[in-house]
């Protein structure tokens, strides 16, 4: 992989290259490089004009999918953030299956009994439709976000962000900032090169196989895992998918970063025709900061200055950008909303003493048309944030109450066609059927049954088969033959439609019940 520093050379110009040195060196710094200045005072051009396109520093191009990115670290507002959300996101991934419930690990879902945990919910296979709704609800909200705020997911929550973040955090640890590693990478090997890559990727190893075995830890007992990987008792699928996931987070965190980011993920590409005018993005504010130039603050103050936009050209908002893209040449599907570039560009302009937010969250609109920030948040209330608020409200309701009113009993009916009707002692029909019931309680059912549909018609398990109750232990299923009895004058020969009905009692006294429609043949 090729090295490529993204600094000064990135926005080109000879004045330019005290600047970058000096804010490669630390701390934002901006020196000083005059340029001539016109006699008098010459009014700023409007951004776009001809004007400002024809003094606009040339740029060089993205980096390319096989050049590395050495992005500097900043702080402010918005990196606080992203911890924020790497700390909220990371605590919740490793720390969710450890909790436990009713004596078993909380989330858990486990594929050979094919059963999922969520706290008190048990899902099986029959319950494929809230997972439905709930991927509906996932994929409406990133809808609703990228509609208020484009990439925002991306730049603080998306797993590829979150990891590269951390892994980038290690980095710096132990190599020092853009400038070392850029050192560093240039250095011939030596001891101390080998001393510090194999730190790095020892500490990359050890948070990947945390995060592998995580990942299988909500398949399979967690508690359980440690153990069986000293005996050396974890089964094949577990060992594929502890190395397979340690191995996928150290390439994607540690190599390819924000290459996923701008060419292999599929959002990056639709996010185009969710946003529109009134999205707030990252944005540069042309009209302030053109035309760029590099001064000091000294030569800035000095009378007869040029006049020039805020923009003092350091290019630290390109250094800080994990994408290496130039924020200053427009809203690029390349960029992520990391807010990186606002925070690195308010500390260049606190030191020139300018007005911070030369580059901040606000939409296309509020930019051309002027709006203040008041009159830019109320138009995020447009109606496409609200048709998906309303949807994304309406199926989250939607699916509580279904959850809540679920019935941990269901029972499927299939009649037994190797046993037609057939009269029996006591001039009675019998059909058999084969029943299953499914019990996704946490505590056993003790069910009774009953049928309707012919005068006279009962239910109940077939001999050998059936006790006076019959019980179905907690989150499981059991097949049973059932028989339905009628006498044999209740209705004329032919196939007619019945019901057969369950009801039973829960451990915590709820009484609950299942019906489903079947056929009975009553024979000549
Ligand atoms: S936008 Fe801000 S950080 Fe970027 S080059 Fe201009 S002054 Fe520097
Ligand atoms: S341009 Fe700014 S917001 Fe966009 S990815 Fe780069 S640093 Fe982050």
């Amino acid at each position: 992989m090729s090295a490529r520093a993204i600094d000064g050379a990135a926005s080109g110009g000879a004045g330019m290259a005290g600047a970058a040195a000096a804010a490669q060196a630390g701390p934002v710094a901006v020196s000083a490089s005059p340029a001539p200045a016109p006699a008098g005072p010459v009014p700023a051009p409007a951004a776009g004009s001809p004007a400002v396109q024809a003094r606009r520093v040339p740029k060089a191009a993205a980096p390319a999918a096989s050049e590395k990115i050495y992005a500097r670290s900043v702080d402010g507002l918005y990196a606080r953030w992203r911890v924020v959300f790497v700390a909220l996101t990371q605590a919740l991934f490793y720390g969710l299956p450890w909790l436990n419930w009713n004596g078993r690990q909380a989330v858990l879902f486990d594929l050979g009994a094919r059963k999922f945990y969520l706290f008190g919910l048990v899902l099986g296979p029959q319950d494929v439709v809230y997972l439905t709704v709930l991927l509906v609800i996932s994929a409406l909200s990133l809808f609703l976000f990228t509609a208020i705020a484009g990439r925002l997911f991306c730049g603080y929550a998306c797993p590829q962000t979150v990891y590269s973040e951390i892994f980038a955090w290690i980095e710096t640890k132990v190599e020092g900032d853009r400038s070392a590693r850029l050192r560093l990478d240039a250095s011939p090997w030596s001891l101390r090169k080998l001393r510090l890559k194999a730190a790095k990727h020892a500490l990359w190893l050890a948070v990947a196989w945390w995060t592998g075995s995580t990942f299988v830890g909500y398949f399979a007992p967690i508690r359980g895992l440690g153990s069986d990987l000293l005996a050396g008792a974890l089964g094949p699928w577990q060992w594929f998918w502890i190395v397979f996931y340690s191995l996928a987070t150290w390439g994607n965190a540690g190599f390819l970063r924000t290459t996923v980011c701008k060419y292999m993920c599929p959002y990056a590409r639709f996010q185009s025709v969710m946003v529109d005018p009134d999205t707030y993005v990252v944005t540069y504010d042309r009209q302030r900061g053109e035309p760029r130039g590099h001064r000091s603050r000294r030569a800035a103050e000095a009378d007869g200055a040029a006049p020039r936009g805020d923009c003092v050209d350091c290019t630290v908002c390109v250094q800080v950008c994990p994408t290496g893209i130039d924020i200053r040449d427009g809203l690029q599907y390349m960029c992520i909303g990391c807010g990186a570039c606002i925070d690195a560009c308010d500390q260049v302009m606190e030191k020139m003493e300018y007005p911070v937010r030369l580059i901040r969250y606000t939409s296309e609109r509020a930019m051309r048309d002027g709006l203040s920030p008041a009159q830019a948040r109320r138009r995020l209330l447009r109606p496409r944030v609200l048709v998906y608020t309303a949807l994304i409200l309406l199926l989250a309701a939607g699916l509580a109450a279904a959850l809540v009113v679920r019935s941990p009993l269901r029972m499927d009916v299939m009649r037994d066609r190797g046993v037609m009707g057939r009269e029996v002692a006591g001039g009675l029909i019998e059909n058999v059927y084969r029943v299953q019931f499914i019990n996704t309680a946490e505590s056993p059912l003790r069910l009774t049954l009953h049928a309707e549909g012919l005068p006279g018609l009962s239910a109940e398990p077939a001999a050998g088969q059936g006790e006076a109750g019959i019980e179905v232990p907690p989150v499981s299923n059991r097949l049973l033959a059932v028989v339905m009895r009628a006498p044999a004058g209740a209705a004329e020969p032919g196939l007619y439609p019945v019901r057969l009905q369950v009801r039973g009692q829960t451990g915590d006294g709820r009484t609950v019940s299942a019906d489903e429609a079947a056929s009975f043949y009553m024979p000549r």
